[in-house]
């Protein structure tokens, strides 16, 4: 008798009751725009991005319409224009290129270690050949690379960095929160990452100019003072003529639904990582398997897996993610010849003009990839593992049917 999962991987847990009385609230009053106020009101936004630079140690941040908007704004505010290289991960997921893309900047993509990290000998090569002074650095999947060599690095040679914290919102790289070693942090706040508001991104920096054109982006108009986690009026002052108006704000009933979110961010990571580690521990020994050494200093957030079947056939990952499939299990599998749902590769970003990536495409082929929602138990994680284990062991013995 095999056993089979029944869970969903795409049902995160119900929004708390606290953010739903949040959002009636708002909904009451109507003042759903963030500068519709009455007087000495702060806005649910503006509560937000005090609080959520509060968290991150952050002088300044900015809520927005999605983590995409986030990095294409700080990607302007640092001044990128048409034309620019902009360096960045050849594996992460399509908003990133796209972001490069959506200023008709130009993607310069490097490589990904077996680490799932980037290589830092290739991003040196890429910076002296290209010249690119700007790394949209992707925390891909949650996992951080050796972020002082990186950030040496790139001081050195004067290339700014701008983080991708879609999957790291919560996680620390040596005591130092992520998105707190670059320029800039860029957070989602869609449903599949982790705090959710269906949509939504925030911007962090220390930076003042930054920050400021970054309001001004938005689509402030001229209300910057009613962002309470801004720089004062004198930074705007400097900036406000020449920086152009790019609406992409986020609103009030979003903002209301992520505020209490935030505060149990902490315990959210806790539960996370005990599901990790579960399903880590399950798949440690299985035969054909590696699993992703973390290193030390990383305090990651286990929102989801990934395991390399190193030097496996095509057809042979594929019948694992097709056995698995049969028995609950969905894995995305980042080798995959054509893009499937939330899943795309390098290749498939052909506006990017990516050169050849042999690395990445090593280290991709045998790359599979699953989510771990908080509805799941630390008992549906033991199973999963169990299931994984074994269809991984099946096709690895070369004793598996084939499946029907
Ligand atoms: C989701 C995601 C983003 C962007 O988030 P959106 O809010 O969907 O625009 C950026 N980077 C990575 C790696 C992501 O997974």
């Amino acid at each position: 008798m095999t056993e089979s999962f029944k869970g969903s991987f795409t049902q995160q847990e119900p929004i708390p009751e606290a953010a739903i009385e949040a959002a009636v609230a708002v909904m009451r009053h109507g003042r759903l725009h963030r500068y519709n106020t009455v007087p000495g009101e702060v806005a649910e936004a503006a509560l937000l991005e005090q609080e959520f630079a509060g968290v991150m140690g952050a002088k300044y941040c900015l809520a927005v319409a999605s983590g995409g908007y986030a990095m294409a704004t700080a990607l302007r505010a640092v001044g990128v224009r048409a034309g620019d290289k902009v360096l960045s991960n050849a594996f992460t997921l399509a908003p990133v290129p796209g972001a490069i893309a959506s200023l008709d900047a130009v993607p310069v993509l490097v490589e990904v270690t077996e680490a799932l990290t980037i290589d830092l000998a290739d991003l040196k090569r890429k910076i002296d050949a290209s010249g690119a002074r700007v790394l949209l650095l992707s925390h891909m999947r949650g996992h951080i690379c050796e972020m002082e060599k990186l950030m040496t690095l790139c001081d050195g040679i004067g290339v700014k960095v701008i983080e991708d914290c879609a999957h790291t919102m919560g996680a620390f790289w040596n005591g130092v929160r992520s998105g707190r070693h670059g320029i800039a942090g860029c957070y989602s706040t869609q449903t599949y990452k982790h705090l959710n508001s269906g949509e939504g991104g925030l911007l962090i920096t220390d930076d003042e100019e930054l920050a400021a054109r970054a309001v001004l982006l938005s689509g402030s108009y001229m209300l910057y003072s009613a962002h309470p986690a801004a720089p004062g009026p004198d930074v705007f002052e400097r900036v406000k003529y020449d920086t152009p108006n790019i609406s992409g704000r986020m609103d009030n009933l979003r903002a209301a639904i992520l505020r209490p979110q935030l505060a149990r961010l902490a315990d959210q990571v806790v539960s996370w990582n005990a599901r990790y580690r579960a399903v880590e521990t399950g798949l440690r020994d299985t035969p054909g398997l590696q699993v992703i050494a973390r290193p030390e200093a990383e305090e990651f957030v286990g929102s989801s897996i990934q395991f390399l079947l190193p030097g496996w056939q095509a057809a042979a990952v594929a019948d694992v993610v097709a056995r698995c499939r049969a028995r609950g299990v969905e894995l995305k599998w980042f080798g995959a010849a054509e893009p499937v749902g939330f899943t795309s590769k390098y290749d498939s970003w052909r506006y990017a003009d990516p050169g050849p990536m042999p690395q990445t495409d090593r280290v991709l082929a045998g790359l599979l990839d699953m989510r771990l929602p908080l509805t799941f138990s630390i008992a549906d994680c033991k199973q999963i593992a169990r299931i994984i284990f074994a269809e991984v062991g099946a096709v690895y013995r070369g004793q598996a049917a084939p499946v029907s």
